[in-house]
């Protein structure tokens, strides 16, 4: 079992991260940078398992709240991905080396990555709730619109009863006329 000895030896040896838990907000924030640094192309997946990660071709999964030795551990698979040798195994000591370089990247910004993190989904959330109000404002405006559109109906309909019923007036004050001018011409 080489991987669980592996496994083992990575647990003593970078105890203290394995112990720092990241927030999933966190993870991902510092996954993007180091994405972006190391040119990787994997989409990173925050799982709701409780521990552990896997590295493939298109996707690395981390556990939910990551340690961050699990991901630095994920993140140097797939930097040891894009130069591994034929034959060469997936945990050795370059893969060690490469998440010992990983995790030194991480720990010299770790503060400030977490502070943008932390930022930046406090700024989503804002304007998430920002969008929610304009929405219900929406609603309510369309509502008060369709209120106005009803009253405006119902006095239209109201103002046409007029119309016709005038209308109806005034033919019949035509056809009287009419009847006049007739006996007008006869008396004449
Ligand atoms: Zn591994």
């Amino acid at each position: 079992m080489p991987h669980l000895k592996y496994y083992d030896k990575e647990r003593e040896t970078f105890k203290a991260q394995y112990e720092n838990k990241l927030s999933n907000t966190e993870a991902t924030h510092i996954y993007k940078r180091l994405a972006s640094r190391y040119k990787l192309r994997q989409r990173l997946c925050v799982t709701t398992r409780s521990w552990g990660g896997n590295c493939s071709r298109y996707r690395i999964k981390v556990c939910n709240k990551p340690p961050v030795a699990i991901l630095a551990h994920e993140i140097a698979h797939a930097i040891h991905w894009k130069t591994r040798q034929s034959g060469e195994r997936w945990h050795c000591k370059r893969h060690e080396t490469i998440m010992r370089r990983v995790l030194r990247v991480i720990e010299t910004n770790l503060i400030d990555w977490k502070e943008m993190a932390n930022k930046q989904s406090e700024q989503r959330a804002k304007s998430f709730e920002h969008r929610l109000q304009r929405r219900e404002a929406n609603i309510e405006y369309s509502k008060s619109l369709e209120g106005k559109l009803e009253r405006t109906l119902a006095g239209m309909k109201r103002w046409k009863t007029k119309q016709r019923r005038a209308e109806t007036a005034l033919k019949k004050l035509n056809r009287r006329k009419k009847l006049y001018e007739r006996l007008l011409a006869k008396s004449q």
